[in-house]
């Protein structure tokens, strides 16, 4: 048997190399004429030729690139923090586990900035009230100082001493329309020059009946601390969406803008797309948490303007706004809700942001930054203008 299977071995090298020649010959006569058919090719042609062939090179080569970077390097996950969900999509190496420290760290962000929960530094801030200075994590100060330059700027319209105000409301576990003497009541207490924040690293609230609520500033804060892991990581890019606020992180192969559907504010689904390259994308509206009330046959919802401590009744459904910090994205997109279309311009232009306005009527306006970066795609709404 061996000496059977040692000649067969032979048979099949001898055929194999008998093939191998043939199929030498076979290509070097295919070479041969191929040779003589670029011999007739003229000159310019010949240029003409190569540089078709080196494009097609290029074309497959970006094209396999693309694909590696795609849809089987991709990984999306959901995890729930802050009364919302944090949805994260992926590309690149160590992607799942990226993604689970940015979930981390979102988690521990809401253990620092809820006052719903035991001990953080807003609750820690709020019961101390009238009373000590407290020292505050970095992240919350620099969440708090963020905050204090859109209530001052907003005149306070975004004021976050609102805790009193929206924990009377309580939209978010038994929402009920407050007595008026109650609501009158509390609004003195609403007043962010109450809020005392020093270079060191401490602060106080100074009026004890004062409280810190960061609702309308925490997601976007979220979405920061997210990218900030993204930047730490070895991942090529990826999208966060933490309620309503979105960042955006590193680039795609050919430099196309990210796609974010805006929702349609009176039903499900949505009503165009933003395309965005980089930054922040915040969206506040009337529609998110509501109730009506059976006396008054009223709908209310969560955005409450400070002056009236009432909802906000600017005449919008629906604000989003741009910038390039995730945190002012989301203080932002608040402000303008409750100042209105006009009265948000100068807010906007004071941070370089960029917005979207729907009004009551289903007008859409959008300030000039914008203009390029939004396609509408319901026949339900209309572009009214730019701004
Ligand atoms: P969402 O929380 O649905 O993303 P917003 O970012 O607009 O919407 O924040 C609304 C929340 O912020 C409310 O639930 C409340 O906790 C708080 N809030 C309401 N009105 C104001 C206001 N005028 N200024 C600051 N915070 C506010
Ligand atoms: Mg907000």
């Amino acid at each position: 048997m061996p000496v059977f299977r040692g000649i067969q071995k032979r048979a099949w090298n001898a055929g194999l190399k008998t093939n191998v020649n043939e199929n030498l010959e076979k290509i070097v006569g295919e070479n041969f004429t191929f040779m003589k058919l670029f011999d007739r090719i003229s000159l310019k042609n010949k240029k003409w030729l190569l540089f078709g062939m080196l494009a097609l090179a290029v074309i497959l080569l970006a094209l396999s690139l693309y694909i590696a970077q795609g849809s089987g390097q991709k990984y999306q996950v959901t995890t729930y923090s802050m009364g919302s969900y944090v949805q994260q999509t992926l590309y690149g190496p160590e992607r799942e586990e990226t993604a689970q420290k940015a979930a981390n760290q979102v988690a521990l962000l809401e253990d620092l900035i809820s006052w719903r929960v035991e001990n953080s530094d807003i609750q820690r801030l709020n019961a101390q009230a009238g009373k000590d200075f407290i020292s505050l994590d970095p992240a919350t100060q620099k969440i708090l100082e963020t905050s204090l330059s859109v209530c001052e700027a907003s005149d306070g319209a975004f004021d976050i001493t609102i805790a009193p105000l929206s924990q009377l409301w309580r939209f978010d576990d038994s929402p009920h329309l407050p007595k008026d003497a109650l609501i009158q009541n509390l609004l003195p207490r609403i007043d962010y020059h109450n809020l005392s924040l020093l270079e060191d690293g401490t602060a106080s609230l100074k009026e004890s009946a004062t409280a810190l609520d960061l609702g309308a500033v925490g997601k976007g804060a979220a979405c920061n601390a997210v990218l900030d892991v993204y930047r730490e990581s070895k991942i090529s890019r990826a999208v966060v969406a933490v309620g309503g606020s979105v960042g955006v992180y590193g680039k795609k192969l050919f430099g196309e803008p990210w796609e974010i559907a805006l929702r349609d504010p009176n039903g499900a689904g949505s009503i165009g797309i933003f395309q965005i390259k980089s930054g922040f994308l915040s969206t506040s509206g009337s529609y998110e948490k509501t109730f009506t009330d059976e006396t008054t046959g009223k709908t209310y919802h969560h955005i409450l303007d400070p002056q009236t401590g009432y909802p906000a009744g600017s005449g919008l459904v629906s604000v989003s706004v741009w910038s390039q910090d995730g945190a002012l994205s989301d203080a932002l997109s608040t402000a303008c809700f409750v100042l209105g279309t006009e009265r948000s311009l100068p807010l906007l232009e004071q941070f370089d942001a960029q917005a979207l306005f729907i009004t009551e009527d289903n007008q859409i306006y959008l300030t000039r930054g914008l203009e390029k970066n939004f396609r509408l795609n319901s026949p339900s709404y209309r572009l009214a203008g730019i701004l």
